[in-house]
C-alpha cells in the first residue's frame, strides 16, 4: 500500500508525503517549516512519525525548511551522491545517506531517475512496497525514452508541468532566465509534458498529478486542460480511463492511494 499526498507544489516551493502501512517519507522539505508542520499535523502526523527525508536536488525550493526541521528532530536525510556534502552543510542533528542507485526505507523501495536540471545534480524517484508504485520526476529539462520507461510501470505519477511557453515568453522574465526555463536543464513545459503523457497512454499510469506549476507562467486550468487533450488524442478519457489531478501551491486536499 503506499499513500501518495502532495503538500506543496510549486516553483515557490516542494514537500510531498508518501506514506507505506510502516513509515513515512517526505519528498524533499522545500517549504517553510511551520508550513510543513501544519500540513501534516492535518493528517495526524508530527515530525518524529517520518521516517526519512528525501531529496531530489539542492535548491532552495526542494531544501529550505530542512535547517530548522533537522535542528528540532534528527531525521534521517537521503541525498544524491553528489550533493551530499552541500546537504550536509544545511542539517544539524541528522545523518545524510549518500543515494547511488537505490535504497530501502522500512517496506518502501527507492530508485532514481536522472533529471536534467541546472543543479550540481538531481534525482526524480519511484517509490515500490508490494504491487504499489508511484514515481515522481520534476525539475528536469527535456525528456527521453528513460524517462517514459521509468514512469510507464507505475500505477501513478506526479510529474512537473511547470510553464505555458507562451506565458512564459510573453511575461516579464528577463531574456536569461527565460532563456534558463526553456533550456534541456530548466524545467519541463506543459507541452512537453503532454508528449510525454501521450506516450504513456497505453501503460500502467492512471493517475497523473500535474507538478511544479509556475505561478507567473502557468494557471492549473491550462495544464489541466493540455494533459486532458493529450490523453484524448490517444482516446483517453480522464475521468474514467485516468485521473488527472493538478498540486498546489498552496493546499492541497488530494491523496492517492495505490493498494
Ligand atoms: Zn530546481
Ligand atoms: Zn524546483
Amino acid at each position: 500500500m503506499l499513500k501518495i499526498s502532495p503538500l506543496f507544489s510549486g516553483s515557490k516551493g516542494n514537500c510531498t508525503l508518501i506514506q507505506s502501512e510502516s513509515v513515512n517519507i517526505l519528498l524533499d522539505a522545500g517549504y517553510s517549516y511551520r508550513a510543513i508542520l501544519n500540513a501534516l499535523e492535518n493528517r495526524g502526523l508530527e515530525p518524529k512519525d517520518i521516517s526519512a527525508i528525501v531529496i531530489t536536488h539542492e535548491h532552495a525550493d526542494h531544501i529550505a525548511a530542512l535547517p530548522m526541521w533537522t535542528r528540532k528532530t534528527a531525521t534521517r536525510i537521503y541525498a544524491p551522491e553528489n550533493i551530499a556534502d552541500l546537504i550536509r552543510q544545511r542539517v544539524y542533528f541528522s545523518d545524510v545517506s549518500e543515494i547511488k542507485e537505490s535504497f530501502q526505507v522500512g517496506d518502501i523501495d527507492v530508485s532514481r531517475y536522472i533529471c536534467s536540471h541546472d543543479a550540481v545534480c538531481c534525482f526524480g524517484y519511484k517509490f515500490v512496497c508490494g504491487g504499489s508504485r508511484f514515481a515522481c520526476v520534476t525539475d528536469t529539462g527535456c525528456y527521453s525514452q528513460d524517462l517514459i520507461d521509468f514512469l510507464g510501470d507505475c500505477r501513478a505519477i506526479m510529474l512537473e508541468s511547470n510553464h505555458d511557453e507562451d506565458m512564459l515568453l510573453r511575461g516579464e522574465y528577463n531574456y536569461s532566465l527565460k532563456r534558463r526555463i526553456l533550456s534541456e536543464r530548466g524545467h519541463l513545459s506543459n507541452a512537453q509534458t503532454s508528449e510525454i503523457l501521450k506516450q504513456l497512454a497505453h501503460t500502467s499510469v492512471k493517475t497523473v498529478v500535474l507538478a511544479h506549476l509556475s505561478e507567473n507562467n502557468n494557471t492549473k486550468e491550462i495544464a489541466f486542460n493540455s494533459a486532458v487533450a493529450a490523453y484524448a488524442s490517444c482516446g483517453i478519457t480522464e475521468g474514467r480511463d485516468v485521473m488527472i489531478y493538478v498540486a498546489d501551491q498552496y493546499s492541497n486536499e488530494v491523496t492517492v492511494c495505490l493498494d
